[in-house]
């Protein structure tokens, strides 16, 4: 049967306390019992339906949870204060000092460096490969690899991870198979492709807003449980939990994800299109020529298009620079990071959100000192904004 996320999100009535069309919201940092057994019993997991603490659960971040788990197909879900949170707790709780994770060599310049620079304080190795490459991938993997992770679309070279292929080479090998699908929500559902953890940053497409940074982390209850089992959770005891009145926020701006994917990506597409046509050389999923083209088809929805972002190279940091400017003041958009805003973002990679990756990495993964990456915004004349940014090309010469 298709995989229907919008439709999943549709049909999940949640009834607040009063009636509410929307779920009551709750921020009480602690909650109380009548008996006080079914406290004890609760500390120790025992009860379902009881709150204890606002760090442990919270009904706000339950509905949001159980939205995203609902989404994504998943038992469960845990909510964090940051993308980065979700990704560092998933992984603190899967692995222990000496283990070793394989890697794509692209991925989110934070999690890059969580990877590449602090988990040596637990001796935990990381391997960094081509994740396209699934023979470079099994013959990166050792004794003690617990995790394969990646991005389904990487950041910010764009490349699409075979989820079904990862997965069955992690099952093989008994490990977990760990994917960050912040740029892709609805359009992939990596779980119903073999993922075992999924791992958000909703502070991008899925809140769509810019106004928060929150994460999620989608798994079986089972690891859900551990997360946040009071003697040995990672997210219990490093307590990163969100704040459950931006919850309530994210939950709403859900119900119109679906619409948003869609505009985001029909936009793209026609940007990727009209630089072909200028012969602007760009990176986009939807292109046929594209070389992760044929594998996102394989994965998505295709009702929600290949997504929002576009990557664009223009060859030095200095004509990068020059064109950001130009289409800052011309109106295309705005020179920041982050993506799945209503207005159209972009940033130099290699200069901002993966200034964190060493030079000579950026060149062994294939990223372009002038590479701008576009997060598509929901213009309604996008036929405008290319007319502007095809103005800058040509007025700074850039062509
Ligand atoms: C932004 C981002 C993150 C980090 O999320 P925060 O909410 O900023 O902590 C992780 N992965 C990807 C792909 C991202 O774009």
């Amino acid at each position: 049967m298709k995989f229907d996320p919008a439709t999943r999100i549709q049909d999940l009535l949640q009834f607040g306390e009063f009636g509410g069309v929307n779920p009551s919201i709750t921020d009480s940092a602690t909650y109380t019992f009548l008996q006080a057994k079914a406290m004890l019993d609760t500390f120790h997991g025992k009860t379902e339906d009881y709150f204890l603490y606002s760090r442990h659960w919270n009904p706000s971040n339950k509905y949001l949870a159980e939205a995203m788990a609902t989404m994504e197909g998943t038992e469960g879900a845990w909510l964090t204060g940051s993308g980065m949170a979700a990704i560092t707790n998933t992984i603190l709780q899967v692995c222990n000092a000496g283990d070793h994770i394989v890697s794509s060599i692209t991925t989110y310049g934070g999690t890059f460096a969580f990877f590449n620079n602090y988990l040596k304080k637990f001796n935990i190795d990381v391997s960094f490969v081509d994740i396209t490459d699934l023979e470079v991938v099994k013959n990166a993997i050792r004794p003690n690899t617990k995790i394969i992770y990646t991005e389904t679309m990487t950041n910010p070279l764009l490349q699409i991870s075979d989820i079904p292929a990862l997965s069955e080479i992690s099952k093989a090998h008994g490990l977990k198979l760990v994917v960050d699908n912040t740029f892709t929500p609805m359009i992939v559902a990596p779980k119903s492709q073999g993922a075992d953890i999924v791992v958000y940053s909703l502070t991008k497409f899925i809140n769509g807003k810019n106004d928060l940074i929150a994460g999620a982390i989608c798994a079986d209850q089972e690891f859900i449980n551990e997360l946040i089992d009071l003697n040995m959770g990672t997210s219990m005891l490093l307590g990163p939990s969100l704040d459950p009145l931006r919850s309530s926020q994210i939950l709403k701006n859900m119900a119109s994800l679906h619409i948003r994917m869609k505009q985001h990506s029909k936009n793209a597409m026609y940007l990727a299109e009209k630089f072909k046509e200028i012969g602007l050389p760009a990176n986009y999923t939807g292109m046929p020529e594209n070389a992760g083209h044929e594998t996102l088809k394989k994965m998505m929805n295709p009702e929600f298009g290949f997504g929002g972002m576009i990557a664009i190279d223009m060859a030095t940091s200095d004509r990068a620079d020059a064109l950001m400017e130009k289409m800052e003041a011309e109106g295309v958009g705005y020179l920041a990071v982050s993506l799945g805003y209503f207005k159209t973002l972009f940033s130099c990679s290699g200069k901002s959100t993966s200034s964190e990756v060493p030079e000579d990495i950026q060149k062994e993964m294939g990223m372009s000192e002038g590479l701008v990456r576009f997060s598509v915004g929901l213009d309604n004349d996008i036929e405008r904004t290319f007319e502007k940014i095809h103005f800058c090309l040509k007025e700074l010469d850039l062509l």
